[in-house]
């Protein structure tokens, strides 16, 4: 009789009452009691003497009957015919209904479950959290008096996820439900990643497009899509003006950080124009794009001042004041003679026309700072400082994991990140910051999880100290990625199972085996080198003194979570290759809520610059 525990209508509490009463008798009905409040039952008619065999039934009906949607009673009335006592079916001669009324509301038993419960709990806090920041964050266009945009080259949702869950288990949790610096951020969205003519991008035309607001070919930098990329004559007239660039004219201070080299193809969209990504240095470019006046990237990091001047009528800026990163190479001539003290190569630079950038940067800014080892960056004054140049490695800067092994020591990302805004915020006008973590990329090029998600927490960590150095009533920060990999997670892993390690099903302690009747680790690669047992060797590149192999290897005895472990890879490749997924935009202060939706990459250059007004305050300036 469940269903009558929640009626409330007197009409139908006095029916049933009613009905009671008649139940067997044939003498006269008491009164039904007063509609609204339950009467009492009413007094037993006497017997009858006429032998009349009128007979009611009740049937209860299930939630969900036909004519009772919410359940109820079926009353079946008639006379008993062939005196047995009950009433047929072929006796009945009326049959109504008593309905239950639908429910209306959710009982506070269900409810009670949920709101004890903790993962109830902490998704209404998020709610609550997130109907704050829409009040607080309301559009206004040039709120952002910072701005900093941090890309973690390759690092892809899955990548996200799996450096989360590593960090959550250094930390002694399961893991999972761990959040990185960036997970915390108010705001996240997605973007589309493929360059105007490659399904799967690069990092050139992505980064192009979050610099500029335009997306742009594969493999050129700061220029449209009219570009033949390599054709130097192509250049001209399809340049485009970069978010970093606007804000110099606007009179802020800019920045570039990065682990890989600073010529390399995402830090190069924030300063130059090239037919070529590789054009890295004079040497890597073909003659005819020299004898065309093409200028190689690492002289236009260089020539940034007096390039951007040239532009632009009147115009006097001062410069990028904090540069950091790799690619000493690609700045230095190709002379012994011009080795940093800390050089490995026997000639560390690639310049085959003679110059020193080096030096030239020294000239050109006398009261700069040029560092290449931690010792030097660790003895750079913040606020004494008014221009920093750091080139920490002849190639790319170590993985973090590795760093411990560099010849003079480097900073890590997060040291560069701290350093950049203590110098960038001394002017009051504010700043624009780039910041990426370049080998997170690599590392996945390498096919080696390990050092891709060791990095991305690097540059988790880096997140977080720049969101400590900040007021974010004040700063905009965007988190993104300018592509994914061809990295999974995947079988059906028990929570907490350590994600470097073999799926082991829930409820198992052993590693579950394949259909082959070897074990499998949770990450893995679609293609690339493949599997390779390099042990505790901690620079993912090692690999590339091996050749590629594809498919399966008896993972039993070998110990997959060692930071030389190389993941199983499908289809053999020299290096493992991008995706073409969308990756998420994650972003904190001002503007920060214009980041929502599944957008075109290019969307990150409006945010930021409808934060920072920059192109209002670059044409202010030029006018
Ligand atoms: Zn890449």
């Amino acid at each position: 009789m469940k269903h009558f525990k929640i009626l409330s209508s007197a009409v139908l509490v006095a029916s049933l009452v009613a009905l009671a009463g008649c139940e067997g008798d044939n003498g006269a009905t008491g009164a039904a009691g007063a509609p609204g409040a339950q009467g009492p039952q009413g007094p037993g008619g006497s017997d009858g003497s006429d032998g009349s065999n009128a007979l009611v039934a009740q049937t209860e009906l299930p939630v969900g009957d036909a004519n009772c949607p919410a359940g109820g009673i079926q009353v079946d009335s008639g006379t008993d015919a062939n005196g047995n006592g009950q009433l047929d079916t072929a006796e009945v001669t009326t049959t109504g209904y008593v309905c239950a009324p639908g429910r209306t509301q959710l009982s506070a038993n269900e409810l009670r479950t949920n709101v004890n419960n903790a993962w109830f709990a902490q998704g209404e806090s998020v709610i609550a959290r997130a109907r704050g920041n829409v009040q607080t964050d309301a559009p206004a266009r040039g709120r952002a008096k910072n701005v900093i945009l941090f890309v973690g080259d390759g690092m892809g949702v899955s990548t996200v996820t799996a450096a989360r869950i590593l960090e959550g288990q250094r930390a002694g949790k399961l893991g999972e439900e761990h959040q990185l610096s960036f997970d915390q951020f108010p705001y996240a969205g997605l973007a589309k990643t493929y360059n105007v003519d490659a399904q799967t991008p690069d990092s050139a035309g992505t980064m192009t497009a979050m610099m500029t607001g335009v997306k742009t070919d594969v493999g050129v930098i700061g220029v449209d899509e009219d570009i033949e990329r390599g054709d130097c004559s192509t250049v001209a007239g399809n340049e485009l003006v970069t978010a970093l660039e606007l804000a110099e004219i606007a009179g802020k201070s800019t920045g570039i950080l990065s682990t890989a080299r600073i010529t390399h193809a995402t830090p190069a969209a924030t300063y130059a124009k090239s037919a070529d990504r590789n054009w890295e240095d004079i040497s890597d470019m073909p003659g005819q794009a020299v004898t065309d006046g093409c200028e190689d990237i690492a002289s236009q990091l260089v020539n940034f001042e007096a390039n951007l001047e040239a532009r632009y009528a009147g115009l006097d800026v001062d410069g990028i004041e904090v540069v950091m990163g790799g690619g000493r190479r690609h700045f230095l001539p190709n002379d012994p003679a011009a080795n940093s003290p800390d050089a490995v190569s026997g000639t560390e630079g690639d310049r085959n026309d003679g110059r020193n950038l080096v030096t030239e940067w020294t000239t050109a800014y006398p009261g700069g700072v040029y560092v290449f080892d931690e010792a030097g960056f660790d003895a750079v004054d913040a606020d004494s400082t008014e221009r920093l140049f750091g080139l920490f490695n002849e190639s790319h800067m170590q993985y973090e994991a590795d760093r411990g092994n560099d010849v003079a020591g480097e900073p890590s990302l997060t040291d560069m990140t701290r350093k950049a805004i203590d110098i960038l915020d001394n002017n009051d006008d504010g700043f624009f910051l780039m910041v990426e973590s370049g080998r997170i990329d690599h590392g996945h090029h390498a096919g080696n999880a390990y050092n891709a998600l060791n990095d991305t927490i690097e540059f988790a960590a880096a997140v977080q100290a720049a969101a400590d150095a900040t007021d974010p009533e004040e700063t905009l920060i965007i988190v993104t990625a300018d592509h994914g990999h061809v990295f999974t997670i995947a079988g059906y892993p028990k929570r907490g199972n350590p994600i470097l390690g073999k799926v082991v099903d829930v409820g198992a302690t052993d590693a579950t085996l394949a259909s082959d009747g070897m074990p499998y680790t949770t990450l893995g690669y679609m293609n690339g080198f493949g599997f390779r047992d390099l042990g505790g060797e901690t620079d993912a590149d090692a690999i590339y003194g091996f050749a590629p192999v594809s498919g399966r290897a008896d993972l039993s005895s070998i110990d997959t979570t060692a930071p030389g472990f190389h993941q199983e890879a499908l289809v053999p490749l020299g290096s493992e290759t991008h995706s073409g997924e969308d990756v998420g935009l994650y972003a904190s202060g001002p503007g920060a809520n214009l980041v929502r939706g599944t957008n075109e990459q290019n969307i990150v250059f409006h945010v930021m610059d409808f934060a920072g007004d920059y192109v209002n305050a670059a044409n202010d300036a030029l006018n």
